[in-house]
């Protein structure tokens, strides 16, 4: 069969991958692709914030299946028009993607239906920011309502830090855009948890957990990214764990969706606090909801994945999830990203990427997020340049986690380009816990 994957990052390439082992694939589009996708898919461009012409590339293509990568497209309504004309795609609907398209949505929907969360209180003025701020401890986050690819969130230590917040969400000078909502929560303090759930409007199945690392630099401090690492583990989640997440947030979810009137289909990640109580103990709290697959833990699952990806995404479509197995290679794995000097800043595009080829696929899988051809070599086109991704089911001398760690360090005595940053320090608290 003929698949079109919409999008062009780390996450798309990863689906490609896990695509082109598929059995029943035949041909595999990616619009728009990457340098590094254009290696094992024809790449056609588009851009995804145009849903007219991404809806011109799937009927050219004629894929017997889409699957939308990227929140933009989702929260565009592709996934309503390639159902409307009795299409085949894998992706929540815009009235599902709302889930993480608005937050006040979101915490409102977890509000109705029970759903742990920090307190909060939706604002749409300085008035009501300054009216609700009272209620609320000195460390306190701010939160745009709409999409802001990581940069709409603001953690503050006191009352004039959200309130100096807030007016830039409102002006305009946080996101470049003037936001009409924006959501003030109650500081959770703890750690967090990544949690993967496929979901096919009835039946939510756990897929996996991960962390990822989203600030910059090294013991998780400076300014927030899209990702710079994530990891995956057996035993980073506890069984009891993962079936009290499944129960008490993804169905929960699916169930309610349904009920209101918006079923949904899809990969739904679950940001999790596990937040510090008083009494030492911690309770798991949900920070956010994604409604497709994170970047980069995609990396990491996907290399992991031993079922083929097109059985999940018929599952999903067709409602039949309850009775999918999922198969998994027992391990652990790992993504670094490779990002380009100044980034989460301004970016110098077009810088060559050197050793891309000496790296040996059985040790590490090199996905490209931000890459162009140009010339003959492939250079640099965004922060995120590259997400490179090992996985480890055994070893004699270390964890699975250490061996996994070590493939993907080693690739990069290998891969470099000008002004390349890495952190050298993803799965930290994993590693302190014995992982
Ligand atoms: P979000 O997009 O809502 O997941 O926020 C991005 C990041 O901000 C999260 O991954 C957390 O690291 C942090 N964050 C968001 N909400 C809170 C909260 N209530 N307490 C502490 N940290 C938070």
């Amino acid at each position: 069969m003929k698949v079109l994957v919409i999008g062009g990052g780390g996450r798309e390439h990863a689906i490609v991958w896990a695509l082109a082992k598929s059995a029943r694939v035949s041909e595999i589009v990616c619009a728009p692709g990457n340098a590094g996708i254009a290696q094992s898919a024809r790449c056609v461009p588009v851009n995804t914030g145009d849903l007219a012409a991404m809806l011109r590339v799937v009927e050219a293509e004629g894929p017997a299946l889409t699957v939308v990568g990227p929140e933009l497209p989702l929260s565009l309504g592709l996934v309503d028009e390639l159902e409307r004309r009795g299409l085949r795609v894998f992706g929540p609907t815009q009235a599902a993607t709302r889930l993480e398209s608005s937050k006040s949505f979101a915490k409102e929907f977890m509000q109705r239906h029970r759903i742990p969360t920090a307190a909060y209180a939706v604002c749409r003025s300085l008035e009501d920011l300054r009216r609700e701020l009272p209620r609320f401890a000195a460390s306190v986050v701010v939160k745009a309502d709409g999409l802001a690819a990581g940069k709409g969130v603001v953690i503050c230590n006191s009352h004039a830090e959200a309130e100096k917040a807030a007016a830039e969400i409102f002006s305009g000078a946080l996101l470049g855009t003037a936001e009409k909502e924006l959501v003030l929560e109650e500081f959770l303090d703890g750690e967090e948890l990544s949690f993967f759930a496929l979901c096919d409007g009835k039946h939510a199945v756990a897929l996996a957990a991960a962390q990822d690392h989203k600030r910059i630099g090294e013991g998780d401090t400076g300014p927030n990214t899209g990702g710079m690492g994530a990891y995956t583990a057996d035993g980073l989640m506890s069984a009891g764990l993962e079936q009290w997440l499944l129960q008490n947030v993804a169905q929960r979810v699916v169930d309610e969706m349904a009920r209101e009137g918006s079923p949904f289909q899809g990969i739904l990640f679950c940001g999790m606090m596990m937040a510090a109580q008083p009494d030492g103990s911690t309770r798991p709290m949900v920070l956010e909801f994604n409604t497709r697959f994170g970047d980069p833990e995609t990396e990491a699952i996907l290399v992991r994945l031993e079922s083929d990806i097109v059985d999940l995404f018929d599952a999903a479509i067709d409602g039949t999830a309850d009775r999918l197995v999922i198969r998994m290679k027992p391990g652990a794995s790992v993504c670094v990203i490779a990002a380009s000097g100044g980034y989460p800043g301004k970016v110098v595009n077009g810088q060559p990427i050197s050793g891309l080829d000496s790296v040996d696929e059985a040790d590490a899988v090199v996905f490209h997020a931000g890459t162009a051809a140009k010339e003959g070599a492939i250079v640099t086109a965004g922060g995120r340049v590259l997400a490179v991704t090992a996985v480890s089911s055994a070893s004699t001398s270390t964890t699975p986690l250490q061996n996994a760690l070590g493939k993907a360090y080693d690739a990069f005595e290998k891969i470099s380009f000008n002004g390349m940053q890495l952190r050298r320090d993803i799965a930290w608290r994993a590693l302190r816990k014995g992982l």
